[in-house]
């Protein structure tokens, strides 16, 4: 089965001042790995739209969205937010309304076609904007804001956010916290940035704060025990996932020890559940992944699941 690949070039045109981790390579990686694996040919190809003022609203509140507009600064110069690792350069804002809008298409692509898996390959990643702030070089939360169209447009009532980014998925959490439509999965190192989620206490989040040096078995592990039940006793009618890559032993970002095949023991999780209550209907986004090699043999190896099952 082929996989829905959204992107679009105003994604590479984000880009900070100096050397940065987030930088337009990850997606050339990308790209490259995916021809080299061979998984190319597996893959439709479809440009991201621009996200919505009024799909923005759903998950973030207007003031916010209103200073990020405001604040797009002249060629040459940038804003940062976060205490200054978070930029905005001329061409952040419409990067981060495709990344945004990508997984709106993603979504209304697999809950209206037979093809039921896409991945949404934007930057900047998302998954530590919360409502009314951006942070970790996310601007607006692209998860979050599918989830909300999946929920409002769509009319679905259970949807699954399932986040194995190495760091917690805390704007998320911050978006979805107690709303029941939601079941959120977030699984990333502690202690460690942003220092949030080890003891949240909500029904609808399921965080595993793991230690440093958490290789593929103990992740293994933590999954089948705390997260596997919950996602099959929830029913999703939808699986959105944070596709963070920065566990990689070879990603100096943080330090887990995964390595590409537990991301892919990880996606067949994920594809099973899909299957077993949704028609299959999984819509994966980028978000953290920061060596680049391994980010792009990850990435392929993801896709590989998803494509070719
Ligand atoms: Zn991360």
């Amino acid at each position: 089965m082929k996989t829905f690949f959204i992107s679009h070039p105003d994604c590479a045109l984000h880009r900070a001042p100096s050397s940065h981790p987030e930088c337009p390579e990850r997606l050339a990686a990308i790209d490259d790995q995916l021809i080299a694996s061979g998984v190319e040919p597996w893959l439709r190809h479809r440009e991201a739209p621009l996200v919505t003022r009024e799909q923005l609203l759903r998950v973030h509140d207007a003031e916010y969205i209103d200073a990020l507009e405001a604040g797009v600064p002249e060629t040459g110069r940038w804003a940062t937010l976060d205490g200054g690792d978070t930029y905005v350069g001329e061409h952040s804002l419409k990067a981060a309304q495709r990344a945004a809008g990508a997984v709106i298409l993603g979504v209304d692509l697999v809950l209206e076609n037979s093809t039921h898996t896409a991945f949404c390959a934007v930057r900047p990643p998302g998954h530590h904007a919360g409502r009314d702030y951006g942070m970790g070089f996310c601007l607006f939360n692209n998860v979050a804001v599918g989830a909300a169209h999946a929920l409002e447009v769509h009319g679905l009532s259970r949807v699954a956010i399932v986040d194995f980014d190495v760091h917690h998925g805390n704007g998320t959490e911050d978006i979805f916290r107690d709303d029941g439509r939601v079941l959120f999965c977030s699984s990333f190192q502690h202690p460690f940035y942003p220092h949030t989620g080890a003891d949240t206490r909500s029904e609808n989040v399921l965080n595993l704060p793991l230690p440093r040096d958490t290789d593929g078995a103990a992740l293994r592990s933590a999954v089948e025990q705390r997260w596997l039940p919950a996602l099959e006793a929830f029913q999703p009618e939808l699986i959105l996932v944070s596709a963070g890559f920065d566990g990689h032993l070879e990603d100096d970002m943080a330090n887990f020890r995964l390595v590409e095949a537990d991301y892919e023991w990880l996606t067949r999780q994920l594809y099973g559940l899909a299957g077993r209550h949704c028609e299959g209907r999984l819509v994966s986004t980028l978000e953290g992944g920061y060596n680049l090699s391994a980010l792009g043999r990850s990435v392929a190896i993801h896709l590989k699941v998803l494509a070719e099952s």
